[in-house]
């Protein structure tokens, strides 16, 4: 098969929040773009509503990515054009004012997340990707129940905000809309560039920024090589970001360190009356907690999924199973405080992660939070998903057990979504893998956008954060490059 060989101003690895934001933004600008994606292309059509199926055409690994800790963590990610953004819920979140604060102060970000320019970014990212409260039509059962807890608990929800065009709450959105309704970046921002001039090469792992003398030329991988005029834009996710920097002779102190996450557990609870997870918005309600470090979600499961989540065996299990219309489930994203580190083993990530005890005392309040909810919203039964803990629960009185019970790692099963760090950006030589412009230290024409350079994490969901920070560093660029012509 004959090499693929191109050429562009700039090249960008990585088609996910990060990469296909930096080139809407570059190729609206005018500038000669190629998009160098991994995954495949898949059309709405091509979405399929199989769990597994999905797993293998969008997520990395499968979903079998993990942490490689005593009890593995999986870490999951997208695969393909849009990256994560193809295979997530669409919730959208301004940067919070204290981590704004917080980046300004301690890490000298002040003109990268200066408040004007980042509300002008988010008003036009809004605008464009039509951001608006989930509607009552297509809240569906599992979002209204929540509601119903939080009503009766006195907790502060919201239907949540989301990227949505024509949603019709079929509850698919972890397979990937099969509707185009959600504007993930493969149906919107990718799309936008491609209208704008840019070229999009799917199928293309790239394996090494090509450095010449200092200065990033281009990129490599099997079966091809790419050239670039003026920059290599990485945008390949928080865990592959730093590797493939490192593969490519990057080095600093703090490549692949400060690795931070929302790891998040879940809780499922019957119903007498129907719930239907199979219809609403797949995530359409949420209950902020930030001040206690933790934000609650629904959260639909496909079914296949929802079935090996119940528990029992034999004709207990089975007679669960008719059940399946009156589950509800929803789970909690927790801010937690552990650091990790990404390292390249044998060409691969290495991931090092393990959540600090405050952390697991942070889920099992969570674990706790969401059962008294169940029960609020009228939950007959729970099952906590709690090593070692009553597999089903029947009263809100039981949880003052759980809440009393000493934490251990093995008790949870964590999952990570939303991951930060890696090569994170600081004024600070020292600190910053990258400078506040998003440019790698040590390298000329290199830069990183996407959510390996964002310092700490957020406590709420990150996409709009790593959209707006890329849009303004991806500006900048451009307006350089304009001077110096
Ligand atoms: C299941 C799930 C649900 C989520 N829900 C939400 C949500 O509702 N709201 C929210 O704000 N956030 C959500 N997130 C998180 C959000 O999607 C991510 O934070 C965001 O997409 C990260 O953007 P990114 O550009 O850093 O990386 P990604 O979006 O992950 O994109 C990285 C891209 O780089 C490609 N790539 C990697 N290595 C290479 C290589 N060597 N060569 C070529 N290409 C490569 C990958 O295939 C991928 O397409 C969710 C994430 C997941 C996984
Ligand atoms: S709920 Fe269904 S239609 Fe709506 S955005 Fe998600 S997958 Fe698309």
């Amino acid at each position: 098969m004959a090499k693929l060989v191109d050429e562009a101003d700039y090249v960008i690895v990585g088609t996910g929040a990060g990469g296909a934001t930096a080139a809407r933004v570059l190729a609206a600008n005018g500038a000669s773009v190629v998009m160098v994606e991994e995954g495949a292309h898949l059309r709405p059509e091509e979405r399929p509503a199989a769990l597994l199926d999905a797993m293998r055409l969008a997520v990395r690994d499968m979903c079998m990515q993990a942490t490689e800790s005593r009890v593995p963590m999986p870490i999951l990610q997208g695969r393909a054009v849009g990256g994560s953004t193809a295979i997530n819920s669409g919730i959208v979140w301004r940067l919070p004012d204290d981590v704004r604060a917080d980046w300004r102060d301690r890490f000298g970000l002040g003109a990268l997340v200066d408040d004007d320019a980042l509300e002008r970014v988010f008003s036009a990212i809004e605008d464009e990707l039509e951001i608006h409260p989930t509607e009552p039509a297509i809240l569906g059962r599992n979002n209204a129940l929540m509601a119903e807890g939080a009503k009766a608990m006195g907790l502060p929800g919201r239907a949540i905000h989301r990227n949505t065009r024509g949603c019709e709450g079929n509850a698919r959105c972890l397979q990937g809309c099969p509707a185009g309704a959600r504007q993930s970046m493969d149906v919107s921002y990718v799309p936008r560039a491609i209208a704008d001039g840019a070229r999009l090469h799917t199928g293309c792992r790239v394996e090494r920024v090509i450095l010449k003398r200092g200065r990033a030329v281009g990129v490599e991988g099997p079966g091809f090589s790419i050239r670039a005029r003026r920059a290599v834009i990485v945008a390949a996710g928080v865990v592959h970001t730093p590797v493939l920097l490192h593969a490519s002779g990057v080095r600093h102190a703090n490549l692949g360190r400060r690795f931070q996450a929302h790891p998040g557990v879940a809780m499922v609870g019957r119903f007498e009356q129907p719930v239907h997870m199979g219809f609403g918005a797949a995530q359409g309600y949420e209950i902020p907690q930030r001040a206690r470090g933790f934000k609650l979600e629904a959260l639909a499961l496909p079914p296949e999924m929802l079935a090996a989540r119940l528990p029992g065996a034999g004709a207990a299990w089975q007679r669960r199973l008719a059940d399946l219309g009156s589950y509800a489930q929803w789970c909690g994203q927790i801010r937690m405080k552990a650091h990790g580190r990404i390292r390249r083993v044998f060409g691969r990530p290495w991931i090092a992660y393990e959540p600090t005890r405050e952390d697991l005392e942070k889920a099992r309040e969570v674990a706790v939070t969401l059962g008294r909810l169940m029960f609020a919203a009228g939950a007959v039964e729970i099952f906590p998903g709690v090593a070692g803990f009553d597999e089903v629960v029947t009263s809100p009185e039981r949880l003052d057990a759980l809440a009393e019970r000493p934490v251990s790692r093995a008790d949870f099963h964590l999952v990570a979504s939303h991951l930060f760090g890696t090569t994170s950006a600081a004024a600070d030589p020292a600190v910053g893998v990258v400078d506040p412009s998003l440019a790698v230290r040590g390298a000329e024409g290199l830069y990183v956008m996407d959510a390996s350079v964002l310092p700490t994490n957020l406590g709420v969901n990150p996409q709009h954060t790593i959209m707006g920070v890329v849009w303004q560093a991806a500006e900048r660029l451009a307006e350089r490059a304009r001077a110096a012509a």
